[in-house]
Order: C-alpha cells, then structure tokens, then sequence
C-alpha cells in the first residue's frame, strides 16, 4: 500500500501502539471473540503505556495531546488487527469531565484514570424506548437533599461490566416542564463499584461481534449530588460536544479498518493463484480493493480535517459527521472486498477477516446511524427542512 502508519503524523505514537499490537495476535482476539470475553489485558497495557490517558492534560498525569493524537492511536489498533472497542470510550467521554468538570472532580478521577487505577469505560445515553431520539429519553434523576435518586433504564451501554465510572445522561426535568426537549437534561458521573446491587444491576447483550454490550437498570439508585458534572439542565448540550469527538475518533478507527482489510486483501491477492495466475490479476478482484482504497483515503482526509477544526476550537459538526460516514463506508466497502478477495476462507475463523467484517459493521449503526448523519446534513448543512 502507498499509505502506511506513519502517515498523517504521530509516527512515534504509531510505531509505539504498533509494537503494543503485536504482542496481540489474531489467535488472542479469536479465542476472547468466541468466548465473548473481555481482553482484560490489552486494556490494561494500552493503559500502562499511557495511551488511554492521551488527552489528561499532563498536570493530572496524562499525556496532555489532542485529539489528532488519540486518532493516531485508534487508528493503529485496528489497522494492526486488534479492536479499540474495548476502551475507546475512555478517551471521548473523558471531554465532558475535562471541559464541564469541577477542579474537585478532575482532581479526584483524572489522576486515577491516567493511572489505571479507575476505569471511565461507560457511557449511558441510548435507551430501549429513544433510540435516535435522545432527548425522548425517559431516565430521571430527582434531586432529594444531597442526593440525586435515579431510576429508569438503558440499553447498549458498552463495557459497564469492565468499567468503574460511568457518565450517564438522565432528566431532571420532566418534558412537559420546559421550554424544548434538549433542556432539562443532565450528565453525572457514577461510581458503579458502589452502586451495583445497590440499585442498580447490569445484563450484558449478547451481540454478533464481541462487545460486551449491557443492559443496565436504575430502581431507586442513590448517588451524591457531586455526581452532577456542569450544570445540571444543560447536559445534552455537553453531550453533543463530546459527540463530535466521538465521531471523529469512531471514523478514525474505521479508518485503521479499513487499511487493515485493504493490506489483507492486496497481500491475499498477490499470493493466491488460480487458473495458473495470482487472483489480483483479474481486474474483477483488483477493482473492488482499489476503489475501497479510494474511498478510505479520501475519508482519511476528512478525519484530518476535523481534528484541524477541533484542536482550533471551531466548529467541526459537518466535518465530524461526514468523517464519521465515509470512513464508516470505507470500512464496509474494503470488508467486503476483502471477504469476496479470500473466496471461501474469508469465512475461515483463522484468518480473522470474518471477525474484522462483524466488528466493522457497527459502525455505520453506532454511535450514530448513517441515516441520522445524512439528516443532519441536509438540515443543518444544506438548510432543507427537518424531516422528524
Ligand atoms: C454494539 C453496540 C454498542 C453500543 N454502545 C453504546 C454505548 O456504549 N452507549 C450508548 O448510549 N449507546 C450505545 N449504542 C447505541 C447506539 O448508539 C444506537 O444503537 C444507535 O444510536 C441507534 O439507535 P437504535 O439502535 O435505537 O436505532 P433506532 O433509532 O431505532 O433506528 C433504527 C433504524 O431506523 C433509522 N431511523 C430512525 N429514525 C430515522 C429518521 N428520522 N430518518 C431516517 N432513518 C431513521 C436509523 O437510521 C436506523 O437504521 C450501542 C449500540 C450497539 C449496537
């Protein structure tokens, strides 16, 4: 491939998380996949080498980069074969601590999360009844004396079984009592070692690809009112700042895919021979790899684009949306073309292609689906009228 990791800088940061992946071969991800188990240690070297703490500022004992560096870093763990997924969340939803926080709280939890000792792997927004429609959320936190006391439900909160922390979105105040539904919500962050069985309990989902995805239940949770993180009413707009980050740092890992399936199905391509000849001879299997290439490069691009934006502290909504789409296409398309490039050992476990395919496929889902994006382009981009 033209591309290779140390482009589009960090080329340290690549080579370092790069040396990290290849301590974790297919054959560990394989066996966590088919017992869905949770790859306890790879979390935990990514942590010690201090790539999960990339954004802590340094005074908290973080490394203090941006968000172009931790894209760097997502990005190579799944170009190397390995998935982020297992803790990516711990770097995006770390920026609404970082930004609506209290000097109390970032010191109490920043120090422990650089050092490993606390784990901020959970993030609760999605309910069974909102889907898309976040504000229609229906989670209540109702503030009691020094306490707020929560109950309700979510659903697809990946890793609360592995995670210490959770930032959860909840009402405070009910719907019908302001002015627009983006009001009236607010953020807290959870300490679930004290709260599990304590009111709330957590049910992990079993998924097609391994996710450790969870249902968790809210009955009369009890947590302190310091839990609150900014304002309380004003947490959707948190939120949805920390959601650009999201996306951009989703797409890069969709990105990262996308090289991986891309350098596979080339290899692959190259190697294989029949009809006396190597398979990427036949402009049929050369089209679908070079086109996948195309698109992942151009995506790559609007990653690039967003973090210039964000790290400048514009606006970066449209470009991290559109990171987020293309890339998320990237991936599928150089998926799929690796799949049909390996015949029928594309569907061979040991040559991990079908677990990348699985993997990759959530993202044009989640953490938003690629309708919601196209909506927000023609409505926020492209000023048509609001379609829902
Ligand atoms: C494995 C996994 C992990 C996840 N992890 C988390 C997590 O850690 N925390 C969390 O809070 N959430 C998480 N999610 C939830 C995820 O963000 C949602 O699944 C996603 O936002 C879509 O919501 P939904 O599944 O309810 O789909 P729905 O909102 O029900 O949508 C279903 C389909 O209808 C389409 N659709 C809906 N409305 C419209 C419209 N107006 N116009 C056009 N199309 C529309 C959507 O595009 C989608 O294709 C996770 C999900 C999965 C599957």
């Amino acid at each position: 491939m033209q591309t290779n990791l140390s482009e589009g800088g960090f080329a340290d940061i690549r080579a370092g998380v790069g040396r990290l992946c290849a301590e974790f071969p297919g054959a560990y991800w394989r066996a966590l996949d088919a017992a869905r188990a949770y790859p306890a240690e790879f979390v935990s070297a990514l942590t010690q080498a201090g790539y999960l703490a990339i954004l802590i500022p340094e005074e908290y004992g973080g490394a203090g980069l941006g968000l172009d560096a931790a894209a760097a870093v997502l990005e190579t763990i799944q170009a190397e074969g390995c998935n982020g997924a297992a803790c990516h969340a711990q770097i995006y939803i770390m920026g609404t601590l970082l930004q609506h926080g209290t000097a109390a709280q970032k010191q109490l939890y920043l120090p422990q999360i650089a050092a490993g000792s606390l784990r901020l792997q959970a993030f609760g927004v999605t309910e069974p009844g909102s889907g898309s429609d976040t504000t229609s959320l229906r989670t209540m936190a109702r503030r009691d004396g020094d306490s707020y006391i929560i109950e309700g439900q979510k659903i697809w909160t990946s890793r609360a079984e592995h995670s210490d922390l959770m930032l959860l979105l909840a009402r405070t105040t009910p719907p019908d009592q302001v002015a627009r539904r983006t009001e009236g919500l607010s953020t807290f962050l959870i300490d679930m070692r004290e709260a599990v069985g304590n009111g709330l309990t957590i049910r992990p989902i079993r998924t097609m690809m391994n996710h450790n995805s969870c249902e968790v239940f809210f009955d009369s949770l009890r947590i302190p009112a310091d839990a609150l993180v900014g304002e309380e009413g004003r947490g959707f707009r948190y939120i949805l700042d920390g959601m650009n980050a999201e996306r951009l740092l989703i797409a890069a890992e969709c990105i990262g895919d996308a090289k991986w399936f891309i350098a596979r199905a080339a290899t692959y391509a190259r190697e294989r021979h029949v009809f006396g000849r190597p398979i990427g001879q036949n402009q049929g299997v050369q089209f679908p790899i070079a086109r996948a290439y195309a698109q992942m490069r151009a995506a790559e691009l609007m990653v690039r684009e967003g973090c210039t934006r964000f790290a400048a502290g514009q606006n970066c909504a449209e470009q991290a949306n559109m990171s987020k789409l293309l890339a998320a296409e990237a991936s599928w398309a150089a998926g799929e073309a690796c799949v049909q490039t390996h015949g029928g050992y594309g569907f061979a476990e040991e040559y991990d292609v079908e677990r990348k395919f699985r993997e990759t496929r959530l993202y044009q889902v989640a953490p938003i689906s690629t309708n919601l994006i196209l909506s927000y382009l023609a409505e926020h981009v492209l000023g048509l009228p609001r379609s829902y």
